[in-house]
């Protein structure tokens, strides 16, 4: 027996592969010969189980690089001093243009710009070409779980080919925000753009971003928690650069595109989902990954603002027994679902007067959802109703209420 989720992905590559709209980029001979027909997509849990259909080979990561770099410099430096180099604005401009603020801080990480002042914040000024990207190279090995290398090809035509992003390393440098040799900032930046990677890879990386910085599949922590949400928020406001507002609407998964082809979109606490086909639109992204994409919002139910409540209902079941109530709660109890359970607990006491809370089925609780549940307890017990826990996996590991008494517990239902 096998899994249905391959047909599913594969549905979605059968209704985007006759597309043959947009042109595989040119700049460089290294592109400009990727076969147009190739195409892949993958996907991956936030618990780790990864599926890809179609193209499995490596790509250049190209702008789909610039996420992670945020991430490392933020977790390098701290936001504050990453945001005295790079904004957090999203720009509205293409990917490449020549813009910055008065103060000559570029708009945001995902632009060109951008990129390049982040690639040079990471191991700090002074730092050697092949140190720092050593350290770029070694992270996004951590995050895609295995060794990844440089294509050398690539990064030496970007090289000849790169005028715009000298460009702006020389306008970076000139307002003091790249301090090293700009010539040296470009040659950094192009080797993380040229760090090859495939679509299996890619979902995993943007599963990565997906569960706060874990890697699913090696369960290392990659990424720290801020790092991971500041550069997932830059990524959904600003990662679709000229096109974000219509990729938001359209298909509302926060996303990254590289110019070889890869597109990233990362669903948080869900997924993370990769497409790869060479062929692009003028914004730079991907025609079929952007079909793609969109498909399989709208098939597959992803769009992050989308009213759906995919959220478990916290309360599983409420039983009347031996003149007891025993309410079962089940999933992730965060604030909302700590709500729901609060207004049942209200509904079901003090009569019976005894009441059970069984927490055995609780996936876990978040700060603000075990404090609402406890205090809801609380207050019953004033009302006069003996409260009792089961926990025997101790999912409430404080058992004191905020009145400095302890929680009472039952060892079995
Ligand atoms: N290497 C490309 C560049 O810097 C990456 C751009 C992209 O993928 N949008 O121009």
């Amino acid at each position: 027996m096998c899994s249905p989720i391959p047909h599913y992905l594969t549905r979605i590559l059968d209704a985007v592969k006759d597309e043959d709209e947009g042109d595989v980029a040119d700049y460089i001979p290294a592109l400009a010969e990727t076969d147009p027909a190739r195409l892949g997509l993958a996907v991956c849990t936030t618990t780790g189980r990864c599926y890809a259909v179609g193209d499995s080979d490596p790509f250049s990561l190209q702008s789909i690089s610039k996420p992670f770099t945020y991430a490392l410099a933020l977790d390098e430096w701290g936001f504050d001093a990453v945001s005295a180099a790079v904004g957090v604005e999203p720009s509205g401009d293409a990917f490449n243009e020549l813009s910055l603020e008065e103060d000559g801080r570029p708009m945001n990480p995902m632009i060109n710009a951008g990129a390049i002042a982040i690639n040079q914040l990471i191991n700090g000024a002074g730092s050697s070409v092949e140190e720092r990207i050593d350290k770029i190279v070694t992270f996004f090995s951590r995050l895609a779980g295995r060794a990844l290398r440089v294509n050398k090809d690539i990064a030496g035509s970007e090289l000849d080919t790169a005028d715009r992003n000298f460009a702006l390393a020389h306008m970076l440098h000139s307002f003091g925000i790249v301090e090293d040799d700009p010539h040296d900032a470009v040659v950094t930046y192009v080797h993380q753009c040229a760090v090859e990677v495939t679509v299996v890879d890619l979902a995993v990386m943007a599963a990565t971003l997906a569960s706060g910085g874990i890697q699913p599949v090696t369960g290392e922590r990659v990424i720290g928690r801020d790092a991971a949400r500041i550069a997932l928020s830059v990524m959904a406001t600003a990662g679709m650069y000229d096109f974000a507002g219509r990729w938001m609407t359209q298909v509302g998964i926060p996303a990254k595109s590289g110019v070889s082809g890869g597109l990233i979109g990362t669903l948080p606490g869900r997924l993370g989902i990769a497409s790869f086909s060479p062929r692009l639109d003028p914004t730079g992204t991907s025609v079929r990954g952007r079909k793609a994409f969109a498909t399989m919002s709208k098939q597959f139910d992803l769009h992050l603002l989308t009213g759906t409540n995919y959220r478990v209902p916290g309360v599983r079941s409420i039983v009347e027994r031996d003149g007891q109530t025993i309410i079962t709660l089940q999933g992730w109890v965060n604030f909302t679902v700590a709500e729901e359970i609060s207004s049942t607990l209200l509904r079901y006491t003090p009569t019976p007067s005894r009441v059970v809370l069984d927490v055995s089925r609780v996936t876990g609780f978040n700060t603000i959802g075990r404090q609402v549940v406890k205090e809801q307890l609380r207050r019953i017990r004033e009302e006069g109703a003996t409260v009792s826990l089961y926990d025997p996996e101790d999912r409430i590991t404080d058992m004191e209420y905020s009145d400095g008494t302890h929680m009472d517990e039952v060892d079995e239902l």
